[in-house]
């Protein structure tokens, strides 16, 4: 096989974030100092090695890019002040862009503004778009369904479902192939026969459930701020918190959807608030929008070296998480008013064409790291099980 070296390489990577590693003489310092490289002599230095050396095949299919929680702990150790946690997320975005075969994360990443451009663009898209449908605003009782109709959102949001599964399963299938191929698993090793399937199998519990759902790795070993920090501060709890959020609200949405189509409950219908889809959408806007509201503040206040370098795709992500769960909750205030405020109208304008936003740009964002982390750590986990089984 031949190796293809890509002398471009750290220049490329070093695009999408601050981090300067031209200094790494590979001391090993990092490894020593990172909760999460269990028995890995190379971790994380190796992925830092390849970007210097040019091997852009190998840093892609490496799983290990995922299973850094970027807690910041090795650039705090660093002698030579590389900042290789920030290279690792600078790494990540990198790998995001390169899965993406329509260019727009990489062009979301490494051009702010026109970035930013972009997602003014496509929110105010979707606004006129379904606001060129409009019906009344009736001043009696807030009839969002009659403004904006539902129907138009629920096709709306099929329509954007579908470029949503689309480009994530052209990003997952490419980068699963290239992680697949480098750690030696096929269909074969995972799908045939009794034993192959049981590893499989607690393969995805470990890295849906355990890892993804249950933060485990990041809550127990990733413990940058405790025991100082309050637990409420916690950034497993801020981080996790967000994606329960986040995983909620888009669920309760998928609810509501379920109870219109089995005819159960038109969607609209005034419903109490311990309604099932809308108690889990308010307990979710809740929790996103704490925990957003932390992830902002600690990146204000510079809390820890994670959070002192933020590049526009993180602030990007962070303002439409926080758009997405306030606006939802000023439209419950809205719905709880004696007569319908016209603002109330407007919020839920401005709400779907954001929600509808997020979930379009997801695989180009930030939020693609909840669905490639998932992948990688299925196969962190089969190769944990396959050496288990060896000793
Ligand atoms: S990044 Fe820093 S700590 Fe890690 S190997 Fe390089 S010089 Fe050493
Ligand atoms: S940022 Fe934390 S998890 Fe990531 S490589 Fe550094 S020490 Fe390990």
């Amino acid at each position: 096989m031949t190796t293809l070296i890509d002398t471009d390489l750290l220049a490329d990577v070093q695009r999408f974030g601050a981090a300067d590693v031209s200094a790494c003489f590979s001391c090993g310092t990092c490894t020593a100092t990172c909760p999460l490289a269990d028995n890995d002599a190379t971790f994380p230095r190796r992925i830092i090695r390849l970007a210097q050396v040019g091997l852009k095949d190998e840093l892609l299919a490496s799983k290990e890019l995922w299973t850094c929680y970027h807690c910041g702990l090795c650039s705090d150790s660093c002698p030579t002040d590389a900042d290789p946690g920030e290279f690792m997320a600078a790494a990540r975005r990198y790998a995001i862009a390169s899965y993406d075969p329509t260019r727009l994360a990489r062009v979301l990443y490494t051009r702010p503004i026109v970035g930013s451009l972009i997602a003014v663009l496509v929110a105010a898209f979707f606004a006129v778009f379904m606001y060129a449908s409009h019906g009344p605003q009736d001043g009696e009782s807030l009839a969002l369904f009659e403004f904006i109709p539902e129907g138009l959102i629920h096709w709306t949001g099929i329509a954007v479902m579908g470029a949503l599964a689309l480009s994530g399963i052209v990003g997952v299938s490419t980068m699963a192939r290239r992680v697949a191929r480098s750690e030696g698993v096929t269909l074969r090793t995972m799908l045939g026969g009794r034993a192959a399937l049981g590893a499989t199998a607690r393969a995805l519990w470990s890295s849906l459930g355990i890892e993804s759902l249950g933060q485990k790795r990041y809550r127990e070993d990733c413990k940058d701020d405790a025991p100082a920090e309050p637990f409420y501060r916690r950034r497993w709890l801020i981080h996790a918190l967000t994606i329960w959020g986040f995983l909620g609200l888009f669920a309760s949405t998928l609810i509501d959807w379920g109870l219109a189509l089995t005819g159960i409950k038109e969607t609209g219908t005034p419903i109490p608030i311990w309604y099932p889809s809308r108690l889990l959408g308010t307990i979710a806007g809740i929790s996103l929008l704490y925990g957003v509201t932390m992830f902002a503040i600690n990146r204000v206040r510079q809390v820890n070296r994670a959070a002192a370098v933020s590049q526009a795709s993180d602030w990007l992500l962070l303002i439409l998480l926080w758009i997405t769960g306030a606006t939802g909750f000023f439209i419950e205030i809205a719905l709880y008013l004696p007569s319908a405020p016209a603002w109330g109208y407007w919020v839920f304008l401005f709400h779907v064409a954001v929600a509808m936003e997020l979930i379009l740009l997801l695989p180009f964002t930030k939020l693609a790291h909840t669905i490639y982390r998932p992948v990688a750590l299925f196969f962190y986990a089969l190769a944990s099980d396959k050496s288990k089984q060896a000793t």
